[in-house]
């Protein structure tokens, strides 16, 4: 009889060796042993070190430039459209070449739910979701980017997953200070987990 979409996988004999004996409940255990004896982790954040994430993380927005300087929003509304939580503001307005610009551009970040769909549904690919999780700010007023802090912001590095050195800097932000040796060598003692190095 021929088989439907809906038919439950056929099991094979490997299938019901693992299943009689445990083997993926013995799997996971053994995980966890090897885990109770590794050396313990601490990241130490903010004073020494800082997570790099990899690119695919989505942190403060930024707007992308063309290579003369000029935006490359053409303030289409579709990101504003879009988002879940109607945080985003856009305002266009004719330009002096002519093109149609953004005139205001603003995310409150207050309501953002770092979702991405600005990103996806971007026709010029203007709007990107960035590396940079570090903008707490005292009230959510303060947490409003606007069009001049969206273009300024960095945009992303082409790797991440790794540590660098950081130190707070008492009263402004942290940052990073040049060598990275010293976040990566607590890094590279978990287990599984390779780490790519600037060789
Ligand atoms: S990441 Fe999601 S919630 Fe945040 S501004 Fe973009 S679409 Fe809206
Ligand atoms: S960032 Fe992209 S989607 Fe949003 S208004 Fe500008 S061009 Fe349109």
């Amino acid at each position: 009889m021929k088989r439907t979409a809906a038919s439950p996988p056929k099991m094979g004999f490997r299938d019901w060796i693992g299943w009689m004996f445990f083997v993926d409940l013995l799997h996971g255990l053994r995980l966890t042993l090897s885990y109770l004896f590794s050396p313990s982790i601490t990241l130490q954040y903010p004073d020494r070190e800082k997570w790099i994430p990899y690119p695919r993380f989505r942190g403060h927005h930024y707007l992308r430039s063309d290579s003369d300087g000029t935006t490359r929003c053409v303030a289409c509304e579709l990101c504003a459209r879009i988002c879940p939580c109607h945080c985003i503001t856009v305002v266009p307005h004719t330009a002096a070449d002519g093109e149609r610009r953004p005139q205001v551009f603003d995310i409150d970040l207050a309501r953002c739910l770092f979702c991405g769909l600005c990103e996806d549904a971007c026709p010029v690919e203007a709007i990107a979701l960035g590396q940079n999780y570090e903008f707490s700010q005292y009230t959510p007023a303060a947490l409003r980017a606007d069009l001049d802090q969206l273009a300024s912001m960095p945009g992303k590095v082409d790797r991440g997953g790794y540590v660098v050195a950081a130190r707070l800097e008492a009263g402004t932000r942290i940052s990073p200070t040049g060598s990275t040796e010293e976040g990566r060598h607590w890094w590279q003692q978990i287990r599984g987990m390779r780490v790519k190095r600037d060789e």
